[in-house]
């Protein structure tokens, strides 16, 4: 069976050609799939029933089975792990915010960069996800919001793997979920964390688009970070910022820098200072987003303590570089990244 989300419109236009239906339909199941929030051929209730009826038995509306699906206590996180057809497993989650919402997606089953603290990194490679696996997850939440009369107000690409790994699937799912005639998703709502892949940073910048760039950075020493994050063996530091600061030049756009924030390891005073002397003269534009670990199995480090927190922030603070603190989202139901997964192969 084809997959609908693998589908263009012209594709499910000639799928509707070769049998025999108006040229209007496609766009119509067009609409109906991205705009009208459909679940399923069957919900596409202006359609005659035969083509609903051969639609189900020929085309496969979605590929994600719901594994586990928890809700934090306090409801403001809904994690999913989905088997996808072939059975791999992926997460996808919805964050609920005062007045937003915003979906964390995968780009892979697993990830190849092996960073230490990272729970999908532990688990290794499996597959890149096709452009339509990665549209699903974010139409999966659409839908669910859509029935509470409610919208996604934010897509960020962070959940599991590295998008720049997969960087053309990904970038085209991103386009399907701008285009105008099918999510119309606002590209400067959409955000792609990457862990430092220069060569795609590179091109990312010179596609000049409105999606916004994060870049994991963790540690501000080469010693460090080639502990922590591997890749930076191949991509170093320097190499790193260098590519980011062009980023900057070339797009005019604001970059984020992420930091997870491991008591004893990369919360000192010195890895701070080191991250001022990385993003100062010239001062680059940017906004430094730190998050206390998240701990996992396989990493002894834990989550820094309240003062060393505050410690690191004062010292950005005190050099003009904006940065935020962000919360730990969905604790009791393991949403940091690659956990559930881990959870339900480890019962
Ligand atoms: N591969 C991409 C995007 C997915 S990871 C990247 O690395 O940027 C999304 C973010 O979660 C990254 O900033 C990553 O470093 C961070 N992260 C991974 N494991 C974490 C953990 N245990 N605690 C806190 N942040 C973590
Ligand atoms: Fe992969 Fe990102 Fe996890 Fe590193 S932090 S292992 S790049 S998902």
């Amino acid at each position: 069976m084809k997959p609908l989300f693998e589908l263009s419109l012209p594709d499910l236009t000639s799928v509707l050609k070769e049998w025999g239906e108006p040229p209007f339909r496609a766009k119509q199941i067009w609409g109906w799939t991205y705009q009208r929030m459909a679940g399923s051929f069957e919900d596409m209730s202006d359609l005659p029933k035969n083509l609903r009826a051969r639609l189900t038995a020929e085309i496969q509306f979605t590929r994600l089975t719901p594994v586990i699906n928890q809700t934090s206590k306090d409801k403001s996180t809904n994690k999913i792990l989905f088997a996808l057809s072939d059975q791999h497993k992926i997460e996808s989650v919805l964050m609920h915010y005062r007045d937003r919402h915003t979906t964390c997606i995968s780009t892979q089953a697993g990830c190849a960069m092996g960073c230490v603290f990272c729970a999908t990194g532990q688990m290794g490679f499996d597959r890149h996800l096709s452009p339509g696996e990665i549209v699903e997850q974010v139409m999966w939440f659409a839908r669910d919001l859509y029935k509470e009369g409610d919208k996604l107000s934010n897509i960020v690409i962070m959940g599991m793997g590295e998008p720049f790994h997969n960087y053309d699937a990904t970038l085209q799912a991103v386009d399907r979920l701008t285009d105008p005639e099918a999510f119309n998703f606002g590209a400067r709502r959409i955000t792609i964390s990457t862990v430092g892949l220069i060569p795609m940073i590179q091109r990312f910048a010179d596609e000049h688009r409105q999606v916004n760039l994060a870049v994991s950075l963790h540690a501000a020493t080469n010693d460090l970070r080639n502990e922590l994050l591997p890749i930076n063996k191949k991509y170093p530091l320097e190499a790193l910022m260098q590519a980011c600061r062009d980023y900057v030049a070339k797009t005019h756009r604001r970059i984020t820098f992420e930091w997870a924030l491991i008591q004893g390891k990369n919360d000192g005073a010195q890895q701070a200072h080191a991250l001022v002397k990385l993003l100062s003269n010239p001062k680059l534009m940017c906004h430094v987003n730190v998050i206390p670990l998240n701990p996992t199995h396989d990493y002894a480090g834990a989550a820094s303590e309240r003062e060393r927190v505050d410690q690191f922030k004062n010292i950005l603070d005190a050099s003009g570089i904006p940065c935020t603190v962000r919360v730990r989202r969905g604790i009791d139901i393991d949403a940091g990244c690659g956990q559930l997964r881990i959870k339900a192969s480890n019962p």
